[in-house]
């Protein structure tokens, strides 16, 4: 039997490792954190996940939470305008539903799946000096640390990463209490609130360790009027900025805002990161070779909600690479593909999500602003979160993106 070693107890290392061991993989999992202190400690993610992460999830049968979780039906946009007005606002309906189940929550109820299924749990924060000794006892060594210390270990890949600083200031701050969107009652979706210039605030439902709520996220351009929660310790203050920045930019999101309070005292969360592609093989001092996986090789700025996603995509890409090896070494040859092959998708995420770091070009500002009379580009928009590979198709080159609303308005006149 194979033996694997996965370090880091995420998205995407209990993913694979959980789908390893329903495969007869012998498979150790180190954390550094219990269960019980990820279900009671800080949140983590807003953790949106669309159709085909989700379907990952299904496919080996992990979707504990899907029948709880709220249901996310569309993606909007708004857009603010002078003055706190709305210049632009729609929903566009996405094809397969999309859901947000607190990483708290998961995570933990994962591990404890695993362990009980007779998987080798270690709590330990793990070393490089650990990763040494292990990478000669196991068959392969993956790393999943998300954006911990071990990353030191994968060179960034410059000619993937254009920023190497953070685009920026992240707010997170999960709430009861939120009211629906007026517009439409009858169903959840994930709303991005864009503030040209200054960022943006997300707002979304999600299954959280009391049951549901909603998240309110603030992205804030570093150094502008968002970026205003570092330094914020309590809980009540980052919660107080939140509306009183939602009131300022947003007020059409405050105004279903009033009556909210924090799920938990660790239900905030601020922070920033350069996004960052790394090279995927790590090097130990001793020889050996370890594969980054997840955040650890494609860390996108979560502006577009796509961490988590890529996170079960590159899960679900390495298994299948794990499992198509058979019984040959995993040398470096084959960790450079492993990765490729989740590159040839993942590319496309960075390419959108880092176009949505900076100013919209003005063909952008007209597809979005178009979307709010043609239903099928506000639908394609959402269901871009899903598969970003189709904004290929129209959202990058003012041909494309004219050709396609062309192509609305001729269909529509
Ligand atoms: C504010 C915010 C909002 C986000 N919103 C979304 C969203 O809506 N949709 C979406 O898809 N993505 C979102 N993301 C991104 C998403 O949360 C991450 O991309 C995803 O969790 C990455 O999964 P991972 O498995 O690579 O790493 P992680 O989930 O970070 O897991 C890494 C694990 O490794 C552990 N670890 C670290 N170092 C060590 C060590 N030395 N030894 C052992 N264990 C270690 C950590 O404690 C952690 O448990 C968001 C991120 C942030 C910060």
């Amino acid at each position: 039997m194979r033996k694997i070693l996965i370090v880091g107890a995420g998205q995407s290392g209990l993913q694979l490792a959980l789908g390893l061991q329903s495969n007869g993989y012998e498979v150790t999992l180190m954390s550094n954190r219990t269960a019980d202190e990820i279900r009671t400690g800080r949140v983590m993610s807003t953790q949106c996940m669309f159709h085909t992460a989700l379907q990952h999830e299904r496919d080996l049968q992990l979707n504990f939470w899907e029948s709880q979780a709220p249901r996310i039906e569309g993606v909007g946009v708004s857009v603010a305008g002078p003055d706190s007005s709305r210049v632009v606002d729609w929903v566009g309906k996405l094809d397969g539903y999309a859901q947000s189940v607190d990483q708290r929550v998961k995570m933990a109820g994962w591990m404890e799946t695993f362990a009980q299924r007779g998987g080798q749990l270690v709590i330990h924060g793990a070393a490089v000096s650990d990763l040494d000794y292990f990478s000669r006892t196991y068959d392969l060594v993956m790393v999943s640390a998300g954006k911990g210390e071990l990353v030191s270990m994968f060179g960034r890949d410059a000619s993937r990463s254009p920023f190497d600083t953070p685009q920026r200031a992240l707010a997170v701050a999960y709430v009861h209490g939120l009211g629906p969107r007026p517009e439409h009652p009858e169903f959840d979706a994930v709303r991005c609130n864009l503030v040209p210039g200054v960022g943006e605030l997300f707002v979304m439902p999600t299954l959280t360790t009391s049951g549901r709520a909603d998240i309110l996220f603030w992205e804030g351009v570093p150094g502008g009027p968002l970026d205003a929660f570092q330094g914020i310790k309590d809980p009540a203050e980052h919660l107080a900025k939140t509306l009183e920045l939602m009131e300022k930019f947003t007020p059409w999101e405050y105004a279903r805002a009033t009556k909210v309070e924090l799920t938990d005292a660790n239900a905030t969360l601020a922070g920033r990161y350069a996004p960052t592609v790394r090279k995927p093989v790590g090097r130990l001092p001793g020889g050996g070779l370890v594969l980054g996986v997840g955040d650890v090789v494609v860390a996108n700025d979560p502006i577009t909600g796509q961490g988590s996603n890529t996170a079960s995509k590159c899960a679900h890409s390495y298994l299948h690479s794990i499992l198509e090896h058979g019984d040959r070494p995993f040398d470096e040859e084959w960790m450079e593909a492993t990765f490729e092959r989740h590159w040839e998708k993942t590319q496309h995420v960075v390419k959108w999500t880092n176009a949505m770091l900076g100013p919209p070009p003005e063909h952008v500002l007209n597809l979005i602003g178009a979307s709010g009379q043609l239903q099928p580009a506000a639908d394609r928009f959402a269901n871009g979160f899903n598969d970003p590979a189709d904004f290929d198709n129209f959202f990058f080159e003012p041909e494309k993106t004219n050709a396609y609303l062309g192509s609305l308005t001729g269909a529509q006149g």
